[in-house]
């Protein structure tokens, strides 16, 4: 089957996320860029994860032409494409509803920097102007508003999170979870203090080899 390993990789995140409480239902989405011969796989649109099986996964070009699959492709994929093409850092896309992330982006916040985990995503999570899902304003918005950063908050919506590979994509989605349930929880009772912008660059170059390599 073609793109066997990147549609298996989206199943399983899939699962991993509605594990991890990111998502629910067929909330968010997945999706895997094979650069090399210029493919993408990407959930199909409406499917609650637990059905979702590795032939269900759709694969696309990156014009957004399905070349396998017999479902409708994730009504996101525009979004997915626009980051693909603009970064050549990126080669998978996660996007959650998430409810700390999306409790942020409810109230229209970035998130900064109250825990130094936030270089999952860099000296911040900056915020992305609310758009219809699936439409290309909100392609061009996330694609707008997220430059160098690792992960973007959608305006009523929720986070997209992106990566070198699935691993590295779900991880920041995972990670920003927490600094946004952090945040939450120190607005309730007090005020966070930030950590200060030095030291966030420094934290962010230390990411750069953080674990084994
Ligand atoms: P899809 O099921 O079409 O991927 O849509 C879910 C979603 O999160 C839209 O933003
Ligand atoms: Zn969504």
């Amino acid at each position: 089957m073609l793109m066997q390993r990147e549609r298996e990789q989206v199943v399983a995140y899939g699962n991993k996320m509605v594990q991890a409480g990111l998502t629910t239902g067929s909330g968010g989405n997945l999706s895997v860029l094979d650069r090399r011969q210029g493919l993408v796989a990407i959930g199909p649109s409406g499917i609650d994860y637990a059905r979702v099986q590795a032939e269900d996964v759709v694969i696309t070009d990156l014009d957004g032409s399905v070349v396998a699959g017999r479902w409708k492709p994730s009504s996101e994929l525009s979004f997915h494409l626009e980051l693909y093409r603009r970064r050549g850092d990126v080669n998978a896309v996660v996007h959650t509803h998430s409810v700390y992330a999306t409790t942020m982006a409810c109230l229209h916040w970035e998130i900064p920097a109250v825990h130094y985990l936030v270089a999952f995503s860099g000296d911040k999570v900056p915020l992305a102007p609310y758009a219809t899902f699936g439409s290309r304003q909100l392609a061009d918005n996330v694609a707008a508003t997220i430059g160098n950063y690792n992960a973007v908050l959608l305006a009523n919506h929720g986070l997209v999170a992106v990566g070198g590979d699935m691993a590295a994509a779900f991880n920041v989605a995972e990670e920003i979870e927490l600094v946004a349930r952090i945040y939450y929880q120190c607005k309730c009772i007090g005020t966070p203090v930030q950590v200060d912008d030095a030291e966030m660059a420094r934290v962010v170059e230390k990411f750069a080899d953080y674990g084994q390599q």
